[in-house]
């Protein structure tokens, strides 16, 4: 079991690297722990999975407003959200191998999961999690400013500002997609635990007689976004958090899971936060975050329901979604909204006229789509190209589309191939990518 899934794993991050999804971060110099850089396909991906989170959460619907607040906030604001004082995790290192574990994740009691002695163990330390840097040329301890482990506080400072601006009522929601860092003590699993990564967060202001609603309304609308990136449901599942697990703000908090090779795993967490937020950061600014009900002349403090996800943790949740092994090919069978590459156009051959049909049919398609043209090597291997890159349709150029103005388009799944009018590529497209 253990071998298939670092197989599994060790074959997804070398077709990532060979196909230019991902790349060890400095890798010249061989490389920085857990920093990743995406690559041309990468980047194309991730651009898509967060547009597609944007348009579910801010285009589809008339009550959520975007925002893009700074990564460097004032430092009050990690005292009021409690990470100054609780964002810790329990730390322990192994006295024999130097190993270091998270003491939550690991059973002490038991022999070193890296060495095997027992009884090694360091007593555990609190770790703070925030990463920590100057602000202007005094390094001294008036000047510390972090760097957010989250993107949530810049929405909740800016909840008036929004409100306001965008003349919003409750309920509404705030958007922000943004990196954040957090000093994890052991990363891992590839792009599923770094110490840089990046959230798409939404918050939710809602009345606190509500909130029970919008938390059984945020978890389905979720979990049917997982759905409609096209990954397998049945990996997919909702795990709650016991009365112990919660977080020291939550009422309730669910989790969405996917399997992943190497187990279940969180991808996202719905929280209901209640009124915690707003009520630290009225009593740490000063400031009254209450919300005026004109209607009902009443005044309180909003609760707010969050859906907090990693977008490089939905990325890899699809790169392994969508690795297929067949008979004779890798293909990455990824949904077209989400694939980097939407089609590619080939000539049949380097001459007659085919380079010339084709790379008018790439520059037509140019600007509404992703396309990749490629006259290299036989079409056989440039479908396999395609299929590592997981590009949905592959359109190419013959004999009869110099005489009949058609080409064959081939699927990547089925790999069945059809004719269709060089005109109707582009409703062809649009059609199957919406
Ligand atoms: P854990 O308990 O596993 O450390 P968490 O419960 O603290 O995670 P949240 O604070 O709820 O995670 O973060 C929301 C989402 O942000 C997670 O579901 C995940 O997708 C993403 N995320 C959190 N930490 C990391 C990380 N170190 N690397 C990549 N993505 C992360």
């Amino acid at each position: 079991m253990a071998k298939s899934k670092d197989k599994t794993m060790d074959k997804l991050v070398s077709l990532a690297k060979r196909r230019g999804f991902i790349f060890q971060s400095s890798e010249i110099y061989g490389g920085i722990n857990s920093c990743y850089d995406y690559g041309p396909l990468g980047v194309e991906m991730k651009k898509n999975i967060k547009e597609l989170w944007w348009k579910s959460m801010v285009y589809e619907r008339d009550d959520v407003e975007g925002l893009d607040a700074s990564i460097l906030m004032h430092p009050k604001v990690w005292e009021a959200s409690g990470h100054v004082e609780g964002f810790t995790d329990p730390m322990v290192d192994c006295k024999q191998c130097k190993s270091r574990f998270r003491e939550d994740q690991i059973d002490t009691s038991k022999p070193c999961p890296v060495c095997g002695n027992r009884d090694t163990f360091t007593e555990a330390r609190n770790f703070n999690l925030m990463f920590k840097t100057f602000m202007g040329p005094l390094e001294e301890s008036a000047n510390v400013v972090f760097l957010r482990p989250e993107t949530a506080q810049g929405i909740f400072v800016n909840f008036h500002n929004v409100r306001e601006a965008a003349r919003k009522r409750l309920p509404f929601g705030i958007a922000q997609i943004g990196k954040a860092f957090r000093n994890e003590i052991t990363p891992g699993n590839y792009i599923f635990r770094t110490r840089e990564f990046e959230q798409m967060e939404m918050q939710y202001f809602v009345r606190p007689d509500e909130d029970e609603k919008w938390f059984e309304y945020w978890k389905q609308k979720r979990m049917d976004w997982y759905r409609r990136l096209g990954l397998n449901p049945e990996k997919l599942r909702y795990h709650e958090h016991g009365k112990n697990e919660l977080a020291h703000y939550a009422k309730a908090a669910f989790d969405i899971e996917y399997e992943f090779p190497f187990g279940w795993n969180e991808i996202e967490g719905i929280h209901n936060r209640t009124d915690f937020d707003l009520g630290r950061h009225k009593e740490f600014s000063g400031k009254d975050m209450q919300f005026f009900d004109d209607q009902a002349k009443e005044r309180f403090l909003p609760y707010i329901i969050e859906t907090s996800v990693g977008c490089d943790r939905t990325l890899l949740t699809c790169l392994i979604d969508a690795y297929t092994e067949e008979e004779e090919r890798v293909v990455m069978k990824f949904a077209p909204a989400v694939a980097p590459v939407k089609a590619a156009v080939f000539p049949l051959v380097k001459r007659d006229g085919m380079p010339e049909l084709a790379k008018k049919i790439i520059n037509d398609l140019r600007g509404n789509f992703r396309v990749f043209y490629d006259e290299a090597g036989s079409v056989g291997r440039r479908y396999r190209r395609m299929d590592e890159a997981g590009t949905p349709f592959c359109f190419t150029v013959d004999t009869e589309s110099l005489e009949n103005g058609t080409v064959t388009v081939r699927d990547r799944d089925s790999m069945e191939q059809q004719r269709i009018a060089i005109d109707e590529i582009k409703s062809f497209l649009n059609e199957k990518i919406s």
